[in-house]
């Protein structure tokens, strides 16, 4: 079984912990940074970025999360893919920077804070129901990143290699097609470092 860490600084953690282990992982809310020891995987939630930037600094996780980062898959969503974004429109600088992509933060506008989308996502289905909170939206990939779901033609989630991130919040509906997808990148990867 893969063991799958949700950070656990701010946002909807334990919605995210259910998800995986209704998907088969075994789920670790990491809250030091010597819990990212023996993961195979790391999930970053939504929340408030800035707030969540912040607290990373605070318990020095920057360069342990970019170390991980280097080996293992993660999936952010929402505020956590915000955190993985090398660009972000409006700021001179950014996070984790992991995925070659630009985002604008809080992208839906004010009068639609919040709103379901019906989704396509390639390698995880169709008919996902997307639940956006005051959303970002992905306004621009580098070649290596595939575009996996749009939404009114703005991208809404992308994979780059082991890295996987979603504009909304799969871990707010039962559908766990999008977690079971991310267990199954963690999976592969731990049987392509074990051999
Ligand atoms: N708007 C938030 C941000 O900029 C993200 C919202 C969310 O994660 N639901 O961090």
């Amino acid at each position: 079984m893969v063991k799958i860490g949700v950070l656990g600084l701010q946002g909807a953690v334990r919605e995210h912990a259910a998800a995986l282990e209704a998907s088969g992982a075994e789920a670790v809310i990491v809250k030091k940074v010597e819990q990212l020891e023996g993961l195979d995987g790391l999930v970053m939630p939504g929340g408030e970025s800035t707030a969540m930037r912040r607290l990373i600094d605070k318990y020095a996780f920057l360069q342990p999360l970019k170390d991980f980062a280097a080996e293992k898959p993660v999936f952010g969503t929402c505020a956590g893919l915000i955190l993985m974004a090398k660009n972000i429109a409006g700021q001179d600088s950014a996070h984790l920077e992991l995925i070659d992509m630009t985002v604008e933060r809080n992208a839906f506008g004010r009068q639609v804070d919040s709103f379901e989308a019906d989704l396509m996502i390639h390698h995880v289905g169709e008919d996902f129901t997307g639940v956006f909170i005051r959303a970002p939206y992905i306004m621009e990939v580098g070649p290596e990143v595939e575009i996996l779901s749009k939404h009114n033609d703005r991208i809404v989630a992308a994979q780059q290699g082991h890295f996987l991130c979603a504009a909304f919040h799969p871990e707010l509906t039962d559908d766990y097609r999008m977690h079971a997808y991310f267990v199954k990148m963690a999976k592969e990867k731990k049987k392509e470092t074990v051999a």
